[in-house]
């Protein structure tokens, strides 16, 4: 990394350590041009980002209640616990992959429906069913048969 001194590009690492109870890296740096020393911490960004819902309301994400929403769609059909696992960290993965600290709920609900989608189509449906709020039973039958030309 760049010195914060000179802004050379040279630094080298002169020491490394676990802290925190090896939650994070401390590095002891030292630039190759003004010899000036410095410290990084280094620590893995597990942060959530906030959701910002329709009305503007910011709430934290809630992974229990993610999966408490994939598994009430996925009642009684043929999906592991593993299968339901896997797309919770999917999703997570989505939602901090932007780096934001804040994201549309919204983002969340098009995850989950892509999630349920390739697991398994009952359950799409009955999420998307709620998720979508069909207006009428058209936009509903629109939905299916779209998803049978799939
Ligand atoms: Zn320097």
């Amino acid at each position: 990394m760049h010195c914060p001194f000179c802004a050379a590009e040279d630094t080298k690492v002169i020491d490394s350590r676990l802290v925190t109870g090896g939650a994070q890296v401390r590095r002891r740096r030292e630039c190759g041009n003004c010899e000036e020393r410095f410290t990084t911490y280094e620590s893995a960004e597990l942060l959530m980002p906030q959701l910002i819902k329709s009305d503007g309301v910011r709430e934290p994400f809630n992974e229990s209640k993610l999966r408490s929403g994939l598994k009430k769609a996925l009642e009684k059909r043929p999906v592991s616990t593993e299968k339901i696992e896997e797309a919770i960290d999917h999703i997570k993965h989505r939602l901090r992959a932007g780096g934001e600290r804040e994201v549309p709920s919204r983002i969340v609900g098009e995850a989950v429906m892509d999630a349920l989608r390739g697991l398994d189509a009952v359950a799409y449906v009955r999420f998307a069913s709620v998720y979508r709020q069909f207006e009428d039973i058209s936009a509903f039958r629109k939905e299916l048969d779209e998803l049978e030309k799939k």
